[in-house]
């Protein structure tokens, strides 16, 4: 019999233990339970997983954990530079990875924000003025602050690329180089895919060090899926998807 993992045997701080059980949640997934103690040994790790299997915690937790020491609820902006970033490929992604952040970060004076495209770049620069320890951000975007000298990236410590299979094909390969040139070469790097193409082994060679790998099964079985198309219009649309439900469901 295997013995489930505890979040309380992976070597989280009690302050992020706490947020965690807020949050409802008893126990690692498998992607927690092996990315958990990696990332918070403090080397690059790269690993395989979908959305939907907790990766967002599975990166969030190490990298609040490695800022505890330097959390403070110090006034000054100073005293709360960028240490740690996370890219991912769309605002919504973001937004939701930002909010992950702040709920397990919620017992700790860490701050963090997101910044995405899309919206007029001033409303975001009074907040960044304020200081983030941890910044959410699209590349496209970043990198836009990072020409008007809105942010600063030589004290971070951190890099994390979520899916960053999407990123590379929606064709953020110069504007992750480009960033790359601002940030400290001495960090860790974590780096969250669902597909291994060659680009992303390229990119991780060069980004990371002798990365710890780790590959979690898909919990969905695309095999017994089925596809069909069907052109219909509006008015018929909900009328049809009702009925191939309920030929679906049939009893035999
Ligand atoms: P993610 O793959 O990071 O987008 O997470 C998918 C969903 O699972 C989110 O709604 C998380 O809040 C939730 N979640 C993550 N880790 C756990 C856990 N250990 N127990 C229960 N729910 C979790």
């Amino acid at each position: 019999m295997t013995e489930t993992v505890q979040f309380d045997s992976l070597g989280l701080a009690p302050e992020l233990l706490r947020a965690l059980t807020d949050s409802g949640y008893t126990t690692p997934t498998p992607i927690q339970a092996q990315a958990i103690p990696l990332a918070l040994a403090g080397g690059d790790l790269m690993a395989g997983a979908q959305t939907g299997t907790g990766k967002t915690a599975a990166f969030s937790l190490p990298l609040l954990q490695k800022l505890l020491p330097f959390a403070n609820n110090g006034a000054s902006p100073a005293k709360h530079p960028i240490r740690a970033l996370v890219l991912t490929p769309t605002r919504e992604l973001a937004i939701q990875v930002e909010e992950s952040v702040k709920a397990y970060a919620k017992h700790t004076p860490l701050r963090s924000l997101v910044v995405f495209g899309g919206v007029d770049i001033k409303t975001q620069t009074p907040h960044l003025k304020t200081g983030v320890e941890v910044l959410v951000a699209t590349p496209g975007r970043l990198l836009d602050h990072i020409e008007q000298k809105t942010l600063q990236l030589n004290q971070v410590q951190v890099l994390v690329l979520d899916e960053a299979d999407r990123m590379l094909e929606m064709g953020f390969q110069p504007t992750l180089d480009a960033i790359l040139e601002s940030m400290p070469t001495q960090r860790q790097t974590l780096l969250f895919s669902a597909t291994y193409p060659e680009q992303i082994q390229a990119i991780a060679k060069r980004v990371m060090t002798n990365p710890a790998l780790i590959k979690i099964k898909s919990t969905h079985d695309s095999s017994s899926i089925e596809q069909h198309f069907y052109h219909v219009s509006d008015d018929h649309e909900r009328m049809i998807a009702l009925r191939m439900l309920l030929l679906q469901y049939q009893p035999e």
